[in-house]
């Protein structure tokens, strides 16, 4: 997968070819060359799963040394951009890699609308869910844990819990549930799943006591499980309703004909 710095740096040596050079008339210094592209691995947002692309290189000419015996690979300049296409759909994503404050760090921007939505999200979730895949993308991990968290009370929101902050909005629904008027879906998803995405959303937000060190524990990893949640969620709300419907309709067509 080539979503991430060490995976697009794997995928250019992998693809690169040596090169042998002679300097100062005597040295023998061999440089790798990027192909001019290569296929590999990356999610794709309009086909909603990871697919294979065409990556070109767009920079004219690049080249690295891997410096032994660390491995270390040392790229000659920067920013290093590729154009991924989805071979399914030619959806296509710009991935650039740049020296960062600390490391080198890889944005990859698109030109569909990104993030773990289905067809019938609301615009309103859509567009912070959206926000969020944008944060996610440069590395702003807390700005996107923070509209994550925005995501989830439109969704409750959106599904008549109008009143309060997003806590007032998942106690309201917890006590729906004790007393069986909750929307369907909310007896599919713990609803701790949800108390659990307002908490780490707060403490993307919050001072948490001075220590800025806590929001480090909203990492890569943490960030990808908070998006199959939500795909989940997604799914369950507004989703599945409509699927089960469509099939019981075709099922219901067909039972009637052979009926007759
Ligand atoms: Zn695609």
């Amino acid at each position: 997968m080539i979503d991430n710095v060490d995976g697009m740096v794997e995928s250019i040596v992998l693809n690169s070819q040596m090169q042998s050079c002679v300097s100062d008339g005597e040295t023998e210094v061999n440089h790798q060359i990027m192909a001019h592209y290569f296929e590999d691995e990356l999610f794709c947002p309009v086909c909603g799963a990871s697919r294979r692309q065409k990556v070109e290189k767009f920079s004219s000419y690049q080249i690295f040394d891997i410096i032994e015996p660390e491995h270390k690979i040392e790229f000659k300049q920067f920013p290093i951009v590729h154009i991924a296409t989805c071979l399914q759909c030619s959806t296509k994503t710009t991935m650039v890699l740049y020296e960062g404050p600390e490391r080198l760090e890889l944005a990859i921007l698109r030109n569909a609308y990104g993030g773990c939505v289905t067809e019938n999200t609301p615009k309103e979730v859509k567009y912070y869910l959206d926000q969020a895949y944008r944060a996610r993308m440069l590395s702003a991990l807390s700005a996107a844990m923070a509209m994550y968290r925005s995501a989830l009370e439109w969704i409750l929101y959106e599904q008549g819990y109008k009143n309060g902050m997003l806590g007032a909005k998942i106690s309201k629904l917890e006590d729906d549930i004790s007393n069986n008027i909750a929307p369907r879906w909310a007896n599919d998803m713990p609803v701790e799943l949800l108390t659990a995405i307002k908490n780490i959303g707060n403490g993307a937000m919050h001072t948490n006591g001075g220590d800025i060190s806590k929001q480090q524990q909203i990492d890569g990893s943490l960030i990808e499980l908070v998006d199959i949640v939500f795909t989940e969620l997604l799914d369950v709300i507004y989703e599945q309703p409509i699927r089960r419907s469509k099939n019981l309709k075709k099922l219901e067509s067909v039972a009637n004909n052979l009926s007759k």
